[in-house]
């Protein structure tokens, strides 16, 4: 009985985020995300937030004390990433006035409030689905200063980010936002040098280029041409100071533009043609890594058709004043305005379009995981109708949908995702000297890929986190 006392006093203290925590998972199967295999009966010793060791169980004595999980039955796997999210951006119908603009009713300045007064609940609501890892690839200064912040909070996962994206087209109503600007437009080699230089103060993790071209067939080789020396010299001064560069090129051209111009990773994966397979050479020989964000058009397009439909997990996940402005169209005082955007996104040539990219783009998936690229599963969750936390689980479910096997979707949301900024050595699976951030499933989650939501419990930073209470 005391004993039990003294362990629950342990547990309660790692839970309240002490500085130091012994921890023991004990009996555990292990999912090897490096190696595509389940070890059974293990425990795994957690040390001051490292991994510190790992035998078949009986191997290791546990101290008489410290914290003791029991493991049997149980499923213990890395925690996920989140490859592709926006801070600035959350997930609403008023996040993106250069979609759709409605600051008459909800003025931009209090998005802007409302998302850097709620980064810490959208941080919560990623550590409850097990979500240890993100990377926001397109932020701005303001939230570069505030990621520091959350640095040795154990509500809050990892966080990689990159300041405004330096771009080639600047959306009209983002302009002259100051430190708020998600976007910085650069129309010169010089500019794009000055660009990099601009966010050195504020330490992004990496650099962030929005290559955006005509989307006219006949000029978008022409235009994409044009901007590759902004691009080139962009890459080179981000390589110089040892930063890696993700590039937003969703066209076959300006893919692989990037790509020779020494990009580091693809945020998207290529939407206008079928890859060919010397494309899929060069991204290999190069070592690219790519994200092919397989759901966020359609959250796009379903909330402006007003055929939104979240699931339970949505619901049970989301920030639920977000999730409900979905639907806030449907009310609007100018109907006339939402019922042009549900008439145009309803109209067959709209959807056909949608539902080819979004094949062009599964297909794509496909054959670049065959091909060898280091896939990484990323949502852009914060885009309009892509829920922060809730929706790579969604986008799980769609590269499943692309005929990927369970075990490469986990690996891309683990393991994989480290290899973009080179964290493979500290972070991504359940290995010895690893960063403990980590899931205790329920449930087996390579037989069957819903078990990943059905969470015991998460250790992140090597503290215990019980889902059902993270979020306030
Ligand atoms: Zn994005």
């Amino acid at each position: 009985m005391i004993k039990l006392r003294l362990a629950l006093l342990f547990l309660v203290n790692c839970f309240a985020l002490s500085a130091f925590c012994q921890i023991y998972i004990s009996n555990v199967t292990i999912v090897d995300v490096v190696n595509q295999k389940l070890i059974p009966a293990q425990t795994v010793e957690i040390n001051n937030g490292i991994i510190s060791n790992i035998q078949s169980s009986g191997k290791i004595k546990i101290p008489a004390g410290t914290t003791v999980i029991d493991g049997k039955g149980k499923y213990l796997m890395p925690g996920l990433t989140d490859a592709h999210v926006h801070f600035f951006q959350s997930g609403g119908l008023y996040t993106r006035p250069d979609a759709i603009d409605l600051r008459k009713y909800h003025p931009y300045q209090e998005e802007i409030d409302w998302v850097h007064n709620h980064m810490e609940d959208f941080l919560r609501r990623y550590v409850k689905s097990g979500i240890t890892s993100v990377i926001d690839v397109g932020s701005n200064f303001h939230f570069l200063q505030q990621r520091d912040s959350f640095e040795n909070k154990a509500y809050a996962p990892e966080i990689f980010m990159t300041g405004p994206l330096l771009t080639s087209y600047e959306p009209t109503v983002f302009k002259n936002l100051k430190n708020e600007e998600p976007f910085l437009l650069v129309k010169t080699p010089e500019d794009g040098i000055k660009g990099v230089q601009s966010e050195l103060p504020y330490h992004p993790d990496f650099i962030k280029i929005w290559y955006i071209v005509s989307p006219n067939k006949d000029s978008v080789e022409t235009s994409a041409k044009e901007f590759q020396p902004v691009v080139k010299a962009i890459i080179a001064e981000a390589h110089k100071h040892h930063l890696k560069v993700a590039v937003h090129a969703t066209q076959r051209i300006t893919a692989r533009l990037a790509v020779e111009s020494g990009c580091d990773y693809l945020v998207h994966g290529v939407e206008d043609e079928i890859v060919s397979g010397d494309f899929i050479k060069l991204l290999k020989s190069k070592n690219v890594i790519d994200c092919p964000t397989l759901i966020v058009e359609d959250g796009y397009f379903k909330t402006f058709g007003q055929n939104m439909n979240y699931s339970p997990y949505d619901v049970a996940i989301s920030n639920p004043q977000q999730l409900a402005s979905i639907q806030d169209l449907k009310h609007l005082p100018d109907s006339a305005l939402a019922g042009s955007y549900k008439k145009r996104f309803n109209m067959p040539v709209v959807v056909n379009r949608l539902a080819h990219e979004d094949s062009v783009r599964m297909v794509n998936l496909k054959k670049m995981i065959d091909g060898g690229i280091t896939i990484v599963a990323g949502t852009d969750a914060g885009n309009i109708g892509t829920q922060h936390a809730s929706s790579l689980f969604d986008e799980l479910k769609a590269m499943k949908q692309s005929g990927l096997s369970n075990w490469q979707i986990i690996q891309s949301a683990t393991i994989n995702p480290t290899k973009i900024l080179d964290k493979q050595e500290s972070m991504g699976s359940v290995a010895v000297g690893k960063k403990a951030d980590l899931v205790l499933l329920n449930a087996n989650p390579v037989e069957n890929l819903d078990n990943i939501t059905d969470i015991h419990l998460v250790i992140n930073k090597g503290k215990l986190i019980d889902p059902g209470k993270i979020v306030k």
